[in-house]
C-alpha cells in the first residue's frame, strides 16, 4: 500500500507537481554554479517566492499563502528531494524568521518585512550564535544599547546562514542584565548600516551553496521599534517558542534525504554489477537498503506525526527534541551506508550520495546539538 503523509491535501498535490517540475527545471540546472560561488543567486529566491514556496504558513496579508506548516513541510521536502543546495536557507528564512517576525511582531513590522521575504525581495537570517557560545544560548555576549529612539549594538557573531546575503538579521542581544532574562531580539537592516560588517563567507566541508558567515556589529543600528515583543528581556523565552518548529523542519529535512538516499542507491545498485549480477542481488545490498527503507519510513510516520502536532499547536520541545535527534541521526548513518554501496563511485562528487553524505552531518550539530535534543528529552524523564 502506498503511504501517504496525514497532511497531504488534493491542494497540496498539485501545488507539488508544479513545484517539482519548476525546481527540476529552473533552479536544478544551476545548482552546481552555487555551489562553486558558495551562495545561491538572488534571483533564485526571486522564483521561489514568486511560485508561493516562501513563506507559505505567513497569512495573504502578508504576503503568505495563509497555508499550515504542511506547506512549509512539503516545499522543504520538494527541496530536499531536488535541489538540496537550497534547503538550509529556505529552512531559516520561511520556517525560522519570518516566523519570528510573525509571532512577535507588531502590525507595522509584519507589513514592513514580511511581503518583502515572500517575494525574496528580502532574504533573512537569525544572528544567535557567537565565537564563544552557541549550545549556552544565555552566555550571548552581543550588546544592544538604548540610546534615544535607537539601539546601537556591539558584538560578533558567527556560523550565520544566509549571512552573506541575509536583508535582514534578527540579532539576539543582551538589552539587560546577565543570563536569560537580560536577552532580546531586535532586527537589524543590513542595507546601509555603517556599523554592520559581514565578515568572510565560512568554508565548510559541505552544504557548499548555503552561504554562512561571521557577522559584526559596531556601533551597528536599529531603530528602537525594530525589538520584537513588546518589551525588553522576552528573546530567551521567544527563542525556546520557537525551536520546536526550527527542530522539526530539519527533521523533514532529514527523512527526504533519507528517502532519497535509498532512491538513488537503489537504482544505482540495480544498475552496476559485480560478479556477473547487480550489486543489488547480493544479500549484503538488499539487506542494507532493506533496513534503511524501513527506518526512512519509521522517522516519516513519526515526523508526519509532529507535523500534525504543529498544526495544531501543540507540538511540544521534547517531541521535537527527539525528531531532530533521532531523524538527524539515522540520515547520516543512511548516507555513509548507502555511500558505502556505491563503492568508489560514492566518494566522487559527481554522485549526488557524495554531497549528501557530507551535507548530512552539520544535521546532528546546528538547530541545537543532538547532545542538547537528549537533555531536553532527559529532563522530561
Ligand atoms: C553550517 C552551519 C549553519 C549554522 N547556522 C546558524 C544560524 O543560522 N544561526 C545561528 O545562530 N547559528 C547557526 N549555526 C550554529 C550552530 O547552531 C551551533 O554551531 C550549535 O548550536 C553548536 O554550538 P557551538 O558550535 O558553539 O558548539 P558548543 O556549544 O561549543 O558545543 C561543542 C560540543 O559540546 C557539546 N555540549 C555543549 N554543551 C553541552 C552540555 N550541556 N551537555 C553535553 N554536551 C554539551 C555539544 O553538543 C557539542 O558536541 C550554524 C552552524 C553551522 C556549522
Amino acid at each position: 500500500m502506498q503511504y501517504r503523509s496525514s497532511w497531504m491535501t488534493e491542494e497540496l498535490d498539485v501545488f507539488r507537481e508544479q513545484f517539482r517540475k519548476f525546481l527540476a527545471k529552473d533552479l536544478a540546472p544551476h545548482a552546481g554554479k552555487w555551489r562553486d560561488q558558495k551562495m545561491v543567486d538572488r534571483s533564485a529566491w526571486r522564483a521561489l517566492g514568486e511560485m508561493g514556496a516562501l513563506l507559505p504558513s505567513v497569512p495573504e496579508a502578508y504576503g503568505g499563502l495563509g497555508a499550515s506548516f504542511a506547506y512549509d513541510a512539503a516545499v522543504l521536502e520538494d527541496i530536499e528531494s531536488v535541489v538540496p543546495e537550497v534547503t538550509t536557507g529556505v529552512s531559516v528564512h520561511s520556517c525560522i524568521v519570518a516566523h519570528y517576525i510573525l509571532n512577535y511582531g507588531s502590525e507595522e513590522q509584519k507589513l514592513r518585512w514580511l511581503p518583502k521575504m515572500a517575494s525574496g525581495e528580502f532574504v533573512g537570517a537569525i544572528a544567535m550564535t557567537e565565537p564563544g557560545t552557541g549550545s549556552d544560548l544565555q552566555a550571548v555576549r552581543t550588546t544592544a544599547q538604548k540610546q534615544g529612539n535607537s539601539y546601537v549594538i556591539n558584538g560578533q557573531k558567527t556560523f550565520i546562514t544566509n549571512g552573506q546575503a541575509a536583508d535582514l538579521v534578527i540579532v539576539v542581544a543582551r538589552t539587560g542584565g546577565p543570563g536569560a532574562k537580560g536577552l532580546s531580539l531586535i532586527v537589524v537592516e543590513t542595507a546601509g548600516n555603517e556599523g554592520f560588517k559581514r565578515g568572510r563567507n565560512l568554508d565548510k566541508i559541505g552544504l557548499h551553496a548555503s552561504d554562512t558567515s561571521e557577522l559584526f556589529f559596531d556601533n551597528a543600528f536599529a531603530p528602537a521599534d525594530n525589538l520584537l515583543g513588546n518589551e525588553e528581556g522576552n528573546g530567551f523565552v521567544q527563542l525556546m517558542q520557537q525551536l520546536p518548529q526550527e527542530r522539526l523542519s530539519l527533521a523533514v529535512g532529514a527523512v527526504a534525504s533519507m528517502e532519497r538516499a535509498v532512491r538513488l542507491t537503489t537504482e544505482y545498485t540495480k544498475e552496476r554489477k559485480a560478479f556477473g549480477k547487480p550489486l543489488l542481488e547480493f544479500q549484503n545490498t538488499a539487506f542494507k537498503l532493506a533496513e534503511r527503507k524501513t527506518e526512512a519510513m519509521i522517522a516519516r510516520v513519526f515526523v508526519d506525526w509532529c507535523v500534525q502536532q504543529l498544526v495544531a499547536g501543540e507540538l511540544d520541545t521534547v517531541t521535537a527534541s527527539m525528531a531532530k535527534w533521532w531523524c538527524s541521526q539515522k540520515q547520516v548513518e543512511t548516507a555513509d551506508e548507502c555511500l558505502q554501496l556505491h563503492g568508489g563511485y560514492g566518494y566522487m562528487e559527481e554522485y549526488p550520495i557524495a554531497r549528501m553524505f557530507v551535507d548530512a552531518r552539520i544535521q546532528k550539530i546546528y538547530g541545537g546539538t543532538n547532545e542538547i535534543m537528549k537533555l531536553l528529552i532527559a529532563r522530561s524523564l
